[in-house]
């Protein structure tokens, strides 16, 4: 059957018709037309988190983690010190770039069924005072674990650390305010909740620390400053801009805003989530997290303790019926994952889970 598939990953996405439409035309990327998208977007971006007084917003080509690893580079000195709160999958891609980008990292380490606890951070920081910035992931995409942002960020800026933060599969969908929280950069993609096509992230950067960035990237093509600077001033981006990438975005971000913005993104996530939970329940699942600490964003669930499951076979037989699942993260026990973000309601949800039935009497599970 030739029928589009639902992904319920978490980037990419399932998106509108409407999104992928915007990418039928060739735009030029010195022409006029085009500087004003990637203008309105900019503008856009700085709005959702009310941005636009105290941080700038630098686009930049590539998937998700190349912002992150340019904005390690741009933002921490090359003496600095980069404590990585670590409960999964995401934070030790952090630390590891961090380290190959030639900075000292730490991991201060976390279960990965837990949300990071800032009283621990403050306590580290009480006794090492040689760390200049912490990286905190939003939401842990390895497991769905939503961490403690606004106290993370409050025990940063009472100790005068910088707070980097990847917020790459929240934004636009949790609430993220920079006039109440504070960070010096936070990094998100096209691809995610905002239900763009992948291929550019973006990085705000607080105003107060953009001026002491330049010339510490040692990556030409990953420095934000220089990036920033030439956007500004030309209006156009440094090098090749993915052009259908971000006529898409702007695409997205429309209908982001006819949707209601940020509350409403949620307010369907929340119910695609809780529609998914009560469904996978019916069928005798269990997630792996406790309902406090899961974001409505992708829920991990035990794999079915059945000697004919395996998740390839699983996989296939959910392929098979329209819905492209995502294998588990986690280091010990074996669990696959199920997204509840994209350009999808309660309908495709329940789909879903019907598809997962099937697959289950397919497997004899
Ligand atoms: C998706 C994601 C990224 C970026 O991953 P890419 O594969 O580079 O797009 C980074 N951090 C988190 C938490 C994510 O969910």
């Amino acid at each position: 059957m030739d029928k589009e598939k639902i992904l319920l990953t978490p980037g990419p996405l399932t998106t509108t018709l409407r999104t992928k439409l915007a990418m039928l035309k060739d735009w030029g990327s010195w022409d006029a037309d085009f500087n004003k998208v990637t203008a309105r977007v900019r503008h856009s971006l700085l709005d959702i988190i009310h941005g636009e007084l105290s941080h700038v917003v630098v686009p930049l080509q590539g998937s998700g983690t190349f912002s992150v690893e340019a904005a390690v580079a741009t933002l921490v000195p090359l003496d600095g010190h980069v404590l990585v709160l670590d409960n999964g999958a995401y934070c030790k891609r952090a630390a590891k770039l961090t380290t190959l980008m030639g900075r000292w990292a730490t991991c201060l380490p976390f279960a990965e069924s837990q949300a990071v606890d800032p009283a621990v951070l403050e306590r580290f920081l009480q006794d090492d005072s040689s760390v200049t910035h912490v990286v905190l992931i939003h939401c842990e995409t390895g497991a769905g674990v939503l961490n403690p942002l606004q106290a993370v960020a409050d025990v940063c800026a009472r100790f005068n650390v910088g707070l980097i933060v990847d917020a790459m599969s929240s934004f636009a969908a949790l609430e993220i305010d920079a006039r109440t929280t504070r960070f010096d950069a936070l990094i998100a993609a096209s691809g995610k909740c905002l239900e763009g096509v992948p291929g550019m992230g973006f990085v705000f950067i607080r105003k107060e620390v953009l001026a002491a960035c330049e010339g510490r990237s040692q990556s030409l093509a990953m420095d934000l400053y220089d990036q920033y600077v030439y956007m500004e001033k030309t209006g156009q981006w440094r090098f090749t801009p993915p052009t259908h990438v971000v006529v898409a975005l702007a695409e997205a971000i429309a209908q982001f805003e006819e949707e209601g913005g940020q509350p409403a993104r949620l307010a369907r996530y929340t119910r695609n989530y809780q529609t998914l939970v009560a469904g996978m329940q019916a069928l005798g699942f269990k997630p792996f997290l406790e309902p406090a600490v899961q974001a409505p964003i992708i829920v991990t669930f035990y794999a079915p303790d059945a000697p004919g499951y395996n998740f390839q076979n699983f996989y296939a037989a959910v392929r098979a019926r329209g819905f492209l699942l995502y294998p588990g993260k986690l280091t010990q026990i074996e669990t696959f994952r199920v997204g509840c973000i994209g350009a999808i309601s309660e309908n495709e949800i329940n789909q879903a889970v019907r598809a997962i039935e099937l697959a289950l009497h397919d497997l004899k599970c």
